[in-house]
């Protein structure tokens, strides 16, 4: 289930993030594409105004020696990436080339026209790592996977973002993290009930259970007669699972 956010550029941003993604998959609405572009650009540029809003709202806007009111022009890519980085958070420059190659496309659209062109979809894919760099970096103990709906965050991770690589990755980080001398114990891995892999470590990541793959917290529970863990809130109310509970009741 997503969660509603206090920060209203961050719901924004997430909003435009889900309608480039719906038409990005889109293949029976006219020029999906040439919308895709338009609003994926538009998610991460707000995304970067949210990480300065977070710092100081005042930084969102262009020229503040003047006095701002709401209307006052904001901050573009070049200007929101130079603030950040004063304010120490940095975008990789990998990052900032693929973000600018999908200004170009976005500007083509604004002013001039619309040419699809085939690579489309993977100008746009490279331009979204930044949701696995930059936006963690900044949203720092909150993760971005609880306010993106379920299955839109699937369609991210499987046709925009390289989900083998995804994949890769996380199962490399859960190695990591887990493999530990011969005699000590490591931390627990469970099943992740979101995404189905073996990618969720029990207290993985600043005190939470976490699921490397959805990059996002999960919280589990473990079960007092079999000790397997099963979701917080499946055991909520009873602190056995289904299995252990029906094995109980044939006893009773
Ligand atoms: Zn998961
Ligand atoms: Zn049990």
């Amino acid at each position: 289930m997503k969660k509603p956010s206090s920060h209203p550029i961050f719901t924004n941003a997430v909003d435009s993030l889900e309608h480039g993604i719906r038409m990005y998959r889109d293949d029976t609405y006219p020029n999906a594409h040439k919308y895709a572009v338009l609003a994926v650009y538009q998610a991460i540029e707000l995304f970067l105004k949210d990480a300065l809003c977070r710092i100081n709202p005042v930084l969102i806007f262009a020229d503040i020696d003047k006095q701002v009111r709401d209307d006052s022009r904001t901050v573009g890519f070049k200007e929101a990436v130079a603030r950040l980085a004063n304010s120490s958070v940095h975008i990789a420059s990998e990052s900032r080339q693929s973000i600018e190659r999908l200004q170009k496309r976005r500007n083509m659209i604004e002013h001039r026209e619309y040419k699809p062109s085939g690579d489309d979809c993977s100008c746009m894919a490279d331009a979204l790592k930044i949701l696995y760099d930059f936006v963690p970096q900044y949203l720092k103990d909150e993760c971005l996977a609880d306010y993106i709906d379920d299955d839109l965050l699937t369609e991210l991770q499987t046709f925009i973002l390289d989900y083998e690589t995804l994949l890769t990755e996380a199962e490399k980080e859960v190695k990591e993290l887990t493999s530990v001398p011969p005699g000590d114990f490591g931390s627990a891995v469970t099943e992740c009930l979101h995404c189905g892999h073996a990618t969720l470590v029990i207290v993985g990541k600043d005190n939470n259970d976490y699921c490397f793959f959805c990059r996002r917290a999960v919280p589990m529970t473990q079960c007092c007669d079999c000790s397997c863990y099963y979701p917080a809130e499946m055991l909520e109310e009873v602190s056995r699972c289904p299995e252990c509970l029906s094995a109980q009741c044939e006893k009773d």
